[in-house]
């Protein structure tokens, strides 16, 4: 069975690129029928786990991503990680290391400057006896040979063993170390396949190595190179690189995120908007690209576009009003506002403020558009047009159509001379929907008070 995982540091909550990251770990796991799975690398952050958690699960829950089995805590399974590294103890695998601090710090220094240390970090890898002083554990790496990984995006990886020292699995308070628990977890949470960052592609080999030092199959690795911003740089926080629910109220749809980010570093030859249940079908690790992708941000407003235009009416009432607070669940002719607002607006945000623009009387008029078209002329014909409306009724668009071309045939005046005005008396702007749809949408009343309002 497949089984793929995600294992995010606590930061706090969930952000864009470890939102890609678990979304292809998923993507596999579903098109599999296997599982995917969450653990929280929590060892040094034991206090904000449940925070951790809650940030993930809300960002899960509204992308419609969900885990199987329990969420596995690194931080309750120090006991485990203690027995795991007195078996290298025991194996000679790894050894207590009882270089100081500032033993440490001369051999830092010296590597710094590209000189040889003074101490040899393996000092004690031989060392059969026992000191009454703290100590780390140590992994001993292979002194020489080459340690070579097939990565499933970036081919055959490899690297002189010389190169990768004996790393720290203990720290002197007993805490085991990222590189010894991941290996460790991954195997007892039965990984068969890893998708992450390739920021950890060197860790891999670290990992390797443990994943010998027991006997163990090392799970398939996938290292999907960076998300970078539209310059090719690293994402900021102002390139977006922000908390996933951020988009939620910035009034996208979690379909419309997904498809953004699995476009970011995979395809499928050219298409570009993918359902849920096509990314599963389609999705393989193997397609990842080679090169990092950049984040478009116009190209997510596409898709959100897109997801809006292609939603039922309803579903975007009820988040209007749920997110936005704009609630128009009652208003009778909430259809032909949405029906208009929905081919419009790239994102909900734009949307509810479009709507309260609409249903909120103007409270000034843009200065330039009534230079331009409010003229003393014209607004007599506004006069004019507001007797006139006494003696109808429109209703719906195409109703509130025929009595504008009637009036304006019978007053013998071109279009601009009564559709602008009318549209700045409704709004404050010549920009909008459709002339008619705001006059349906407004109703008689609200449309006669605006009028008034503007002649006042
Ligand atoms: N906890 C690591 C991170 O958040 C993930 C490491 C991994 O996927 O192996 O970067």
């Amino acid at each position: 069975m497949v089984v793929t995982r995600f294992a995010p540091s606590p930061t706090g909550y969930l952000h864009i690129g470890g939102l890609r990251t678990a979304l292809f770990n998923w993507l596999w796991a579903k098109k599999n029928n296997g599982k995917f799975r969450l653990r929280i690398e929590d060892t040094d952050q034991k206090r904000n786990k449940q925070e951790a958690v809650d940030a993930i699960l809300k960002a899960f829950n509204w992308v419609g991503m969900h885990w199987d089995d329990e969420v596995v805590f690194q931080s309750e399974r120090f006991d485990i990680y203690k027995k795991y590294v007195q078996e290298l103890l025991d194996k000679g695998l790894a050894y207590k290391c009882y270089l100081t601090p500032e033993e440490l710090e001369l051999i830092r220094n010296a590597k710094m400057k590209g000189e040889e240390p003074p101490i040899d970090i393996r000092k004690y890898r031989d060392f059969k006896g026992e000191l009454d002083k703290p100590f780390v554990v140590r992994f001993k790496t292979p002194l020489e040979g080459t340690l070579c990984f097939e990565d499933g995006v970036k081919g055959k990886q490899c690297v002189e063993a010389k190169e990768i020292e004996d790393f720290v699995i203990a720290r002197s308070d007993g805490t085991p170390t990222y590189n010894f628990v991941a290996a460790i977890d991954d195997h007892e949470m039965g990984m068969t396949h890893i998708i992450r960052g390739d920021d950890h592609l060197r860790n891999t080999f670290k990992q390797m190595l443990i994943y010998e030092a027991f006997g163990w199959d090392m799970p398939k690795y996938y290292h999907v190179p960076m998300i970078h911003n539209e310059k090719g740089a690293k994402m900021s926080k102002r390139d977006g690189a922000v908390d996933v629910m951020e988009y939620k109220r910035e009034g996208y749809l979690p379909e419309a995120l997904l498809n953004f980010l699995v476009r970011l570093g995979w395809s499928h030859g050219d298409q570009e908007i993918f359902s849920v249940e096509e990314m599963i079908n389609l999705f393989d690790p193997k397609d990842i690209n080679k090169a990092p992708s950049r984040f478009n941000k116009e190209k997510l407003d596409w898709l959100n576009a897109h997801y809006i235009k292609n939603s039922p009416n309803e579903r975007l009432e009820k988040l209007l009003r749920d997110d936005f607070g704009v609630d128009i669940v009652n208003h009778d002719k909430k259809e032909i506002l949405i029906d208009e607002l929905k081919e419009r607006v790239k994102t909900l945000k734009e949307m509810a403020l479009e709507i309260e623009k609409i249903l909120t009387p103007p409270s000034e008029y843009n200065e330039k558009a009534v230079k331009k078209f409010l003229k003393d002329e014209v607004l007599s014909n506004l006069r004019e047009f507001l007797v006139f409306l006494n003696a109808k009724d429109p209703k719906l668009p195409p109703e509130w159509h025929d009595v504008m071309d009637e009036f304006l045939k019978l007053k013998g005046i071109k279009p601009k001379f009564l559709m602008p005005p009318l549209r700045i008396a409704m709004v404050g702007d010549t920009k909008g929907i459709d002339l008619a749809a705001l006059l349906s949408v407004l109703g008689k009343e609200e449309v006669k008070k605006r009028i008034s309002s503007l002649l006042a």
